[in-house]
């Protein structure tokens, strides 16, 4: 009775911060213990170095190159190497690569290539080699590369500041952004209008000029053609924009995730003149608490993730198609067990996000399908980001919102009564995205208290 509508504001009546603080706290020893103490959640497989930036030129570029791509502190050589944000955006921990089919076949018994460390049970961590579902809602990790990709530790890789900063990084969130720019039909989108490599700087911002004149010429060609007879009116995409609730539900998806950076990186901050680890409360109040509508966008996620965790629940409950470590039953179970346990808790609520009120228009089936094309952009922008931890977290968290939508709309659906059967990745993505959520979630709510004793000692 009391979920919370796409339409909602989360500070609403039934869905107040608190509603989802309460459950978080319920929720997050569970997802720690599942994201932290397993094997299958804590390595993550992703092409990190193989994929080329599709949307600009990552040679002269934004991305791929250090010198423009990392912003540094002005006089970085004054500072110990280890604190640079060259450094610190570096990836730890072994890695090791897929298995190529013919490794799978010649060597099942051990098929990794590569270590991931010692007392890392390897049948836990590599999958089979999988293919991509059109009901995805990012593109696969091996699209268009010719290796399969690493997996790295992702507790060897911490979300938390490197210093990634400065053009690069306002690039692509600028480009996020504008993946929102829906349209009702097939709008031109970044994928192929980005192609060509651009270089950057003054480029970029054509690129951006050329969305929007293509946006406008779509918006008054639908004009002309839904009603050919009434006097022509020239409305700016923004305007037909505003009606369209998936367009909102995106917008906030992309704001919250990037709200939940935003509070990682605030929280575990370094300080790069004294080489100390600690909250930033100067970087909270500048990015977030004077931005209600940025923690609002954040909250907003976690209700959407709690619901997609919930949904999936009985899925992962009844299927044999889930097994988390091929060949170690012991293993296997304990991380069944420690998946269940997140899924039970999160279902322990009322239903709390109500996804069935989205792509129920008559445009339904075609804004759905745009939806999906602008979530699978945003997953290849994220190799244009030009920090190997932050495209890490990045790409990992892109993924983890494309397994919720799947969740949330292609299952259950009647058109494809069969659900989509989710990969390794989506799933060690999907639930490190949910965990990420509950951590900034819980590092808010100390942020919040922090301001306040400031505010009254003063
Ligand atoms: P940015 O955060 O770059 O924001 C750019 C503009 O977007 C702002 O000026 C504002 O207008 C708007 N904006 C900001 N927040 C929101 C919001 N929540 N909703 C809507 N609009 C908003 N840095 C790290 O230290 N560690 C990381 O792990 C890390 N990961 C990253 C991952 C990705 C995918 C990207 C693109 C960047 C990452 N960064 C990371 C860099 C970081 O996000 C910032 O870009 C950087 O700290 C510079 O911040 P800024 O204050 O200039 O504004």
């Amino acid at each position: 009775a009391c979920a919370i509508s796409p339409k909602a504001i989360v500070s609403d009546a039934c869905a107040s911060y608190s509603t989802l603080e309460r459950l978080n706290r319920n929720v997050k020893p569970a997802l720690d213990e599942l994201t932290q103490t397993t094997d299958f959640f804590s390595h993550y497989r992703l092409n990190l170095f193989n994929k080329r930036c599709p949307f600009w030129n990552d040679e002269n570029g934004m991305c791929g190159n250090i010198a423009c791509a990392v912003e540094t502190l002005d006089n970085e050589e004054d500072i110990p190497q280890v604190w640079r944000a060259s450094e610190l955006g570096k990836l730890e921990g072994p890695h090791a690569k897929h298995p190529g089919k013919r490794v799978q076949k010649e060597r099942p018994e051990r098929p990794l290539q590569g270590k991931l460390g010692e007392g890392v049970g390897e049948s836990c961590v590599v999958e089979y080699d999988d293919e991509c579902d059109e009901r995805d809602y990012c593109v696969a990790e091996d699209e268009s590369a010719a290796s399969k990709g690493d997996y790295v530790s992702l507790l060897r890789n911490p979300e938390r500041f490197t210093g990634y900063a400065g053009d690069g990084a306002k690039g692509v969130w600028d480009a996020v952004y504008r993946e929102n720019c829906f349209q009702k039909s097939s709008f031109p989108s970044s994928a192929s209008l980005g192609k060509a490599p651009t270089p950057r700087g003054p480029a970029a911002l054509d690129f951006k000029a050329v969305i929007e004149a293509a946006g406008r010429q779509q918006v008054l060609e639908q004009q002309r053609q839904s009603n050919p007879l009434t006097p022509f009116v020239a409305k700016t995409g923004l305007e037909v924009e505003d009606e369209c609730l998936e367009k909102r539900v995106f917008y906030r998806v992309m704001s919250g995730m990037h709200a939940s950076i935003s509070t990682h990186l605030c929280w575990d901050f370094l300080n790069q003149t004294t080489g100390q680890w600690q909250p930033n409360v100067g970087c909270y109040k500048a990015r977030l608490h004077t931005f209600p509508d940025r923690i609002s966008n954040l909250y907003f996620n976690y209700a959407l993730l709690t619901r997609a965790v919930a949904k999936l629940g009985p899925y992962l409950a009844n299927s044999g198609d889930y097994t988390f470590c091929s060949g170690e039953l012991d293993q296997d179970a304990a991380t069944r067990a420690k998946v269940l346990a997140v899924t039970e808790k999160a279902g322990s609520v009322p239903q709390i996000f109500d996804e069935s009120l989205m792509f129920k228009n008559g445009e339904g089936p075609s804004l759905k399908e745009d939806f999906r094309n602008r979530f699978r952009n945003v997953s290849r922008l994220m190799d244009c980001v030009g920090c190997d931890k932050c495209r890490l977290w990045g790409k990992l968290q892109t993924a983890g919102y494309g397994a919720a939508l799947k969740v949330l709309f292609e299952f259950d659906n009647s058109e494809h009564p069969e659900p989509p059967v989710l990969k390794r990745t989506e799933l060690v993505a999907l639930f490190n995205t949910y965990a990420r959520l509950s951590s900034s979630l819980s590092a808010i709510q100390k942020f919040r208290n922090m301001v306040e004793d400031a505010e009254a000692a003063a």
